[in-house]
């Protein structure tokens, strides 16, 4: 009867907390005061369910390279695998018994069991040989299930701990970045938070470009990476095997070789999708093996979908932002758009070198186009014109709608006779195109003018361009002049809308 007592206080002491390694100590105290065990250990089962891994212990210490038993191998082992108790008292004459401990005479193993699974073993040991008498082993296997119960709440409770910490980092995920709409502050500030919130050790968002290829635009972390800013993901890649699923693909050193860090043994791949697109990955690796476990996906995957919608937020802010600097009628950029960026070529040129150069071109005559065939043609010969600007020229050239039937445009890093004979291009390129419903040639007149030579600022180069183009029209229009007071050539002229040479 005193003994059942000394059970149900046990049994309080082993439920009052919560803590995993709290239990364990709890239950091993137990044993050593109450059944006065030379030597006691807790097993708890392995992930993959193969080995036994002491977690606790008292009394003669098990040596560091013995902390494992084989499921189903010694007296733990085997109950564990039989899921009931296993009493050896005479282990030098038991075959089944593996020596750890030279002392051990006697030997009680308990399975922990929580409803039908093992999830460990109380391994009792006694210097005496038959230490066990049928009570105490009752007793014993009485307390082991209260303190399976013990365990399994622990576990419960880390595991409602780990998803609040989860959710909260979640929530403070969500938070900042759906303010966030700035796409490149956006995804550095998540491959900061990540690591910082979950047990990743690097983080990269891959985003699709217009090719369809996945493109790396962010990384964080501290393992080295065999990619950079820009970078295409390869096709050899693990993480590209399920880069058009909808579910997050894991990689482990076997399955996964080729990783974004030649050091990392695990790899999550998040794709990101908004509304049914594809549009990006998120990869996360450590440098543990089998590190992600399904509470970790779910939550992983909740913030991949954050990560999507506030991608696809910041790109239509930016697109609304581009729209505000592009021209309505035709496309290309419009005045308020080539004063900030001449204004930024300026100061590259001025820190770097290379020069910056403006050509300002008007279409000649542009009236009488509008004037014989209306306003609709005249538009469609504004849009022309500036098909025809932007196809012979670079992809850094900036050509803007500067007001009416006037475009400015931008040639970074260009200067002297490389600005003068893009202009003639442009010239030759406008006289040379038929526009539809205009029976005679349209032309444009240019003027060019560059930084430093004709002015250092941006009104003081774009005054000298005006001046310039003034002079090709005084000149007879349909030709280029420099704002150094050179006129080109201009020998290859078509006839203008009034029939004169020009
Ligand atoms: P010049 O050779 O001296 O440049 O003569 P021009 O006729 O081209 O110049 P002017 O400044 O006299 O006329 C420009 C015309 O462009 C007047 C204006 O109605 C027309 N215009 C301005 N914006 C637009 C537009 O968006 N669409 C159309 N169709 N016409 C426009
Ligand atoms: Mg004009
Ligand atoms: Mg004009």
């Amino acid at each position: 009867m005193q003994r059942v007592a000394i059970l149900y206080d046990a049994s309080q002491a082993v439920l009052s907390t919560f803590d995993l390694d709290e239990v364990l100590n709890q239950v091993l105290a137990i044993v050593r005061d109450y059944f006065h065990l030379h030597h006691g250990s807790i097993l708890l089962m392995d992930d993959d369910k193969k080995n036994l891994v002491v977690r606790a212990q008292f009394g003669n210490e098990i040596p560091m390279e013995d902390f494992s038993v084989p499921f189903g191998k010694g007296i733990s082992g085997l109950s564990a695998k039989a899921r009931r108790p296993i009493y050896s008292p005479d282990v030098l004459n038991d075959q089944r018994y593996i020596n750890k401990i030279a002392s051990t005479r006697s030997e009680l193993a308990i399975p922990l069991m929580v409803r039908d699974e093992v999830v460990g073993v109380l391994d009792c040991q006694s210097d005496l040989p038959a230490f066990f008498d049928n009570e105490t082993v009752d007793l014993l296997t009485l307390f082991a299930t209260q303190a399976s119960i013990g365990l399994q709440n622990a576990k419960l409770y880390s595991q409602v701990q780990r998803r609040a910490a989860q959710l909260e980092a979640i929530n403070a995920i969500a938070k900042r970045t759906t303010v966030e709409l700035d796409l490149k502050e956006l995804l550095d500030r998540l491959c900061v938070q990540l690591p910082q919130s979950f047990p990743v050790e690097s983080v990269s968002i891959f985003l699709r470009d217009e090719d369809g290829d996945l493109v790396l635009r962010a990384q964080q972390g501290t393992l080295d990476t065999k990619l950079k800013i820009g970078d295409v993901l390869p096709h050899s890649f693990a993480c590209t095997m399920h880069e058009d699923g909808r579910r997050p693909f894991i990689g482990n050193p076997a399955t996964c070789p080729g990783g974004c860090f030649p050091g990392g043994r695990s790899e999550i791949c998040l794709p990101l999708v908004s509304f049914g697109e594809n549009i990006g990955l998120l990869v996360c690796t450590t440098t543990r093996e089998h590190d992600f476990v399904n509470n970790d996906i779910q939550a992983l995957e909740s913030v991949a979908d954050i990560l999507a919608t506030a991608t696809q937020n910041a790109r239509y802010v930016d697109r609304v932002r581009q729209l505000a600097y592009r021209d309505g009628l035709t496309g290309v950029f419009n005045r308020r758009y080539f004063e900030s960026r001449l204004v930024d070529e300026i100061t590259r040129a001025a820190r770097y070198g290379g020069g910056v150069s403006v050509l300002m071109i008007d279409i000649d005559h542009f009236k009488k186009i509008n004037d014989d065939f209306g306003h609709m043609l005249g538009d469609d010969v504004l849009r022309l014109a500036s098909s025809i600007f932007v196809r012979n020229l670079r992809k850094v050239d900036i050509v803007c709608r500067y007001g009416g039937e006037e475009f400015a445009v931008v040639l970074p890093a260009t200067q002297g006779a490389s600005a003068a004979a893009v202009a003639s291009k442009l010239r030759r390129a406008v006289g040379n195109n038929h526009f539809p419903g205009v029976p005679y040639p349209v032309t444009v007149s240019i003027g060019v003018a560059e930084f430093p030579t004709n002015g250092i600022s941006r009104d003081d180069i774009v005054r000298a361009a005006d001046a310039a183009l003034y002079e090709a029209k005084e000149a007879g229009r349909n030709r280029v002049c420099l704002a150094n007071g050179e006129a080109l050539s201009t020998a290859e002229s078509t006839p203008g809308p009034t029939g004169q040479q020009v």
